[in-house]
């Protein structure tokens, strides 16, 4: 008998024959004789129209008011699917997630879970339940309802699944696994049968939205497994595990695009001590999440300086940067939309050197201008135009052999 955690993403809950198709699945698996607990995503795009709907009203909602709206999304499938679950002769039960304990900082949107209290779930399934939990929300001490951001149900099934100490952390979607490139994008790209959590958090980091940042860190951090797979069939998907991965030969193991960033640059500021300390203090007191920075060479003491930051948080750094500019004295500020970011990741890359140049190289011969350039221990990015993405992360993809024959 093992305590499985299985989350099942928005496409796979998508419609009530859907629910009905996964409440079969989490049956039989009961039926096997596993402990079994089900985190659920909002149906189909339910999350995105709420969000839509939100922005119907205000340009300018609160934070807390969204969280309280979106937080629906999640409840309505979890119901469904308890009833789902009953319809075949099982028992189950629905929990929100401040009904199972999961408490979370403040920071509306974008909250951290920062413990679970996870009485409430083994007593369920200790009365012999499936239990239900709804994904993406927790609540703060105070009880005021929060959102963990978006892909958050993966980071509630991870949370879970390490805080009840489960056997394994199944994550079911729309793609039989994790693959060296969004193979919506890049049709020859390859599913990996298994990935060290390293290389699977700079994935998750740079944008690659099969699993949420916070849910690799979890599982990183407890030494959990990962079972990435798919919804509509049961062959194995990816494993996300401690171990050094079967990939280690290959310097790059994946090519990783992420449109969700926009590029503000300051012009004009005074090129001296401090400057950029009370740029980045500032907007770090917006919860604005500042990705990568750039300061260009100063010319006559003045010097433009451009850094990214989500699309989610654009708002925020709207509020924050006509008071910046005026704090530090830049002479005007730019918003720039249109950028992707574009990631090499590997673990390999650490003892390589030549990356850089290749990839400089790959994309001089599509004659894709590079923007913005920065790097960890096994990642490289750059920051290309948006209309460049699908060329680049292919060309990319072809240039460092990862093409699938
Ligand atoms: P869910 O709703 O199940 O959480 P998501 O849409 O969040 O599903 O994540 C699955 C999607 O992630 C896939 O449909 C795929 O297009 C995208 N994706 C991006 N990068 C990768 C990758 N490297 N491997 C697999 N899927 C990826
Ligand atoms: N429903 C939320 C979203 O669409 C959370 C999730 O699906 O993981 O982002
Ligand atoms: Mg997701």
């Amino acid at each position: 008998m093992a305590l499985v955690v299985t989350k099942f993403g928005g496409t796979s809950v998508a419609t009530p024959e859907k629910i009905r198709a996964v409440a079969e699945r989490l049956v039989a698996r009961k039926k096997a004789g596993d402990e079994v607990v089900a985190i659920v995503s909002a149906m189909g795009h339910v999350t995105d129209e709420l969000t839509e709907m939100a922005y119907a009203i205000t340009d300018t909602p609160r934070m807390r008011e969204l969280d309280m709206l979106l937080s629906t999304g999640e409840q309505v499938t979890i119901a469904l699917l308890a009833m789902a679950i009953h319809e075949l002769g099982e028992r189950a039960i629905s929990f929100t997630g401040p009904q199972v304990g999961i408490v979370t900082d403040d920071a509306h949107a974008k909250a951290k879970i920062v413990e679970i209290e996870a009485t409430a779930i083994r007593e369920a399934l200790a009365a012999d339940n499936i239990v239900i939990v709804a994904g993406f929300q927790g609540s703060t001490r105070d009880g005021e309802i929060t959102t963990l951001g978006r892909g958050g149900s993966d980071t509630t099934a991870a949370a879970i699944a390490t805080g009840i100490d489960a056997d394994v952390c199944e994550i079911y979607t729309d793609v039989d696994g994790v693959y060296t490139a969004d193979p919506r994008v890049v049709p020859r790209a390859q599913k990996i049968d298994r990935i060290s959590h390293e290389e699977m958090l700079e994935m998750a980091a740079s944008g690659a939205g099969v699993l949420s940042m916070r849910s690799v860190e979890f599982a990183r951090n407890h030494d959990a497994i990962i079972h990435c797979r798919s919804s509509f069939t049961s062959e194995p998907g990816t494993i996300v595990t401690h171990e050094e991965t079967t990939m280690e030969n290959a310097i790059v193991s994946s090519v990783v695009h992420d449109m969700s960033d926009a590029k503000v640059t300051l012009r004009g500021l005074e090129d001296k001590p401090g400057v950029a300390a009370t740029i980045f203090d500032m907007l770090a007191r917006e919860n604005v999440n500042v990705d990568m920075v750039i300061q260009n060479i100063s010319e006559e003491g003045l010097t433009d300086l451009s850094f990214t930051a989500p699309h989610d948080d654009l708002q925020r750094v709207k509020t924050a940067i006509d008071a910046i500019a005026q704090k530090v004295g830049a002479r005007t500020w730019v918003l720039d939309d249109n950028i992707a970011k574009i990631s090499l990741i590997g673990a390999g890359m650490r003892t390589h050197p030549g990356v850089t140049a290749k990839m400089f190289r790959t994309l001089a011969d599509e004659d894709i201008n590079i923007d913005l350039i920065s790097t960890s221990p096994i990642r490289l990015s750059v920051v290309v135009a948006t209309d460049d993405t699908e060329r680049a992360v292919r060309a990319l993809h072809t240039a460092f052999g990862l093409d699938h024959e």
